[in-house]
């Protein structure tokens, strides 16, 4: 906080901290005028405990607070979201600074299905561990066809998901004697993601595992996700968390939620197919909601959707020289046609630049025009000034 930052960010979903912990640590933060975002403990069908969780937190530490990126998982967790926006209203009401940011995109995550067979630990270690051992789309497409190796892979899977149930299990267990806090239980791993890319079998876009093998005519969904994946050639990627587009308004229609894009952008892919797919929110959120959801759909007016980009975001984290344009204030502006402005991004090319976006200028000075980056670098660390 000496050094500048805004607040803590914290992720009680991947860490089962306790909430008193969190209240403790947050004395410093509010005495420096800061905020906290949480990660919340739940995005299914636990997620109303997760909010008054955070509602809780903020209550009782004093700092204002945002609830990440708040969605529903299917199929447990579709309408929770609506639930949600009404506790967090009714908080607000009661005068607690508490607050949502969301991003418009159905999947929360997407991984090539390939990596479901990399054996032992989490994703990241999984993937990314193995990528500097020379794992490739090749090779796994490869051991997938082969089928001894077929096998062993599968033992392996089943293994790995029992250990990381019963370890959930136990964590659950602890957390509950502890605060009398619920987390999600481990569901079947089979319900959960969905297809949310096929090169060669488009119509399996949005079904989970069970339906994938009830569309092929197959009794093993794992031996059915193996032939897609041979189809493919290993151009199958899966989206983790399917969201309901009605849930996603409800939230991004709130006047107090913020929309993020909850990623960096990239601008140049990895070859096809990637073995670690990029999300194409970091290319097209503000497109996406500017053309899809204000210009289409009409779920809020422009002005109001460009005012939840940037002054809201800013008037809540205390950057009191940025998000509007007005004099005395930093020139951070982007130039865009609202009658043509695109999102090009899909979970197949989540790279594909957005169109109508003519120039944006940073700090004053202009960084991209007409297509192309100018060479200015101008941008700056953001500091919470005291
Ligand atoms: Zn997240």
């Amino acid at each position: 906080m000496e050094d500048g930052a805004f607040g803590l960010s914290i992720s009680l979903s991947a860490n089962n901290v306790y909430p008193e912990e969190c209240i403790e640590v947050l004395e410093v933060v509010r005495e420096y005028g800061g905020v906290f975002h949480n990660h919340m403990r739940s995005l299914f069908y636990t997620l109303r405990d997760a909010v008054r969780e955070t509602i809780m937190i903020a209550e009782r530490s004093g700092v204002p607070g945002v609830c990440s990126h708040v969605y529903g998982r299917k199929y447990e967790g579709w309408g929770k979201p609506v639930e949600a926006m009404r506790q967090i209203q009714e908080a607000r009401n009661l005068g607690v600074e508490v607050v949502a940011d969301v991003y418009p995109w159905p999947f929360a995550a997407c991984a090539n299905a390939l990596s479901l067979f990399v054996g032992g630990g989490a994703y990241d270690e999984r993937v990314h561990g193995r990528l500097e051992e020379g794992l490739t789309v090749e090779g796994m497409v490869r051991d997938l066809e082969e089928s001894t190796s077929w096998m062993g892979m599968k033992e392996e899977l089943m293994a790995s998901w029992e250990a990381e149930n019963e370890e959930n299990e136990r964590r659950r267990r602890l957390l509950w004697e502890r605060s009398r806090v619920e987390a999600p239980r481990t569901r079947p791993v089979e319900t959960t993601p969905v297809i949310a890319h096929s090169k060669t079998h488009p119509e399996l876009v949005g079904l989970n595992f069970t339906e994938v093998a009830e569309t092929l005519g197959m009794d093993d969904w794992l031996g059915a996700l193996r032939r897609v994946i041979i189809d493919d050639g290993g151009a199958t990627y899966l989206g983790t968390t399917m969201t309901h587009e009605e849930d996603r308004k409800a939230v991004m229609s709130r006047p107090w939620t913020m929309f993020e894009s909850d990623s960096s952008m990239v601008d140049r892919c990895p070859p096809q197919p990637m073995i670690k797919p990029v999300h194409p929110r970091g290319s097209a959120c503000a497109a996406m909601i500017l053309g899809r959801h204000v210009r289409e759909q009409g779920l809020m007016t422009l002005e109001e959707a460009v005012r939840k980009m940037t002054s809201l975001t800013a008037q809540f984290h205390r950057i009191g020289d940025r998000g509007l344009i007005r004099e005395g204030m930093k020139a951070d502006i982007a130039v865009f046609d609202p009658k043509t402005l695109k999102s090009n991004a899909s979970y197949a090319e989540p790279c594909r630049w957005a169109t109508g976006i003519s120039t944006v200028i940073v700090n004053g000075q202009v960084e991209y025009d007409e297509g192309r980056h100018t060479g200015q670098l101008a941008g700056k660390v953001l500091r919470l000034k005291r």
